[in-house]
């Protein structure tokens, strides 16, 4: 957790539109970068470092601050040559970290992005129980909380759903876990639900195996095994994939209701 207000370095960025490859989506924006959450297993850490800056101990305490990111969305999205490709916001940092309620950055893209296309959310949601998520997630949203979010937007008509993600062998991965948090947004209303093994990236290792030094010493040596490079081995994913086929059986994911509303509603309910 960080231990006092963060520091905000406002900029102004020349593009807020990243190309993504190899993901279900083709573009990211991300509002900031760095978050104040400073998870023990955030991937997103790696990208502080191409700033110079710590991705330890400066993740959660230096955060920079796009000023301008929704006037250069407008400018991106009218642009000629772009083709209306889905867009994810937030892939590296939280949209609605705390910075959000001084700077209403993200609220000012969803604008921008509605008036083009609809939109959908997603909540990362790796375990609903309480203690575990406050000590590798510590200052995000209690698990009941984020699902009592979703259930607004389900209800609002808006596509909404959850990421079981990360999913971290030994602490959130078996069938009785993943069902649990299934049902939970199935519960919710959720449309959707899919679930993402834990990578770690070089500083993310470094936080999460000092996470495991101190609250899970008895796993050290099987993450030691099962991530000699950042990705887990195929056959653990595999493996997964089976569990959550498994753990979802006879829960059915529907789209939400269809409800007609101007688009400046949409940004009315996520705030
Ligand atoms: S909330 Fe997301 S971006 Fe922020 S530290 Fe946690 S995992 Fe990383």
């Amino acid at each position: 957790m960080p231990a006092q207000r963060p520091h905000y370095v406002e900029i102004a960025a020349k593009s807020v539109l990243n190309r993504v490859r190899g993901m279900p989506f083709e573009w990211s924006i991300n509002p900031y970068r760095g978050c104040y959450h400073a998870c023990v297993f955030c991937y997103a850490r790696q990208t502080h470092t191409f700033l110079e800056r710590d991705g330890i101990t400066e993740w959660g305490s230096t955060i920079f601050v796009k000023l301008n990111a929704a006037q250069v969305l407008r400018r991106e999205l009218a642009e000629p040559s772009w083709r209306g490709e889905e867009v994810a916001l937030g892939t590296a940092t939280d949209p609605y970290q705390p910075a959000e309620g001084t700077y209403r950055i993200t609220r000012a893209i969803l604008v921008e992005l509605a008036r083009a296309a609809g939109v959908s959310v997603c909540f990362s949601i790796p375990t609903i129980e309480v203690d575990l998520a406050r000590s590798i997630e510590p200052t995000v949203a209690p698990p009941a909380q984020r699902l009592r979010a979703l259930e607004t937007l389900a209800t609002a008509g808006v596509r909404a759903g959850v990421a079981i993600a990360p999913v971290l062998p030994g602490l959130t991965d078996s069938v009785e876990q993943l069902r649990a948090v299934y049902r939970a947004a199935h519960g919710a209303g959720a449309s959707f639900a899919w679930t993402g093994v834990l990578h770690l990236e070089e500083v993310a290792r470094e936080s999460y195996f000092s996470f495991l030094q101190e609250h899970q010493p008895e796993l050290v040596q099987r993450y030691e095994q099962l991530y000699g490079t950042k990705y887990a081995p195929k056959a653990y994913a595999a493996e997964i994939d089976k569990r959550a086929r498994s753990a979802r059986a006879g829960i059915q994911f529907e789209p939400p209701p269809t409800i007609e509303f101007e688009p400046s509603l949409v940004q009315l309910s996520l705030i």
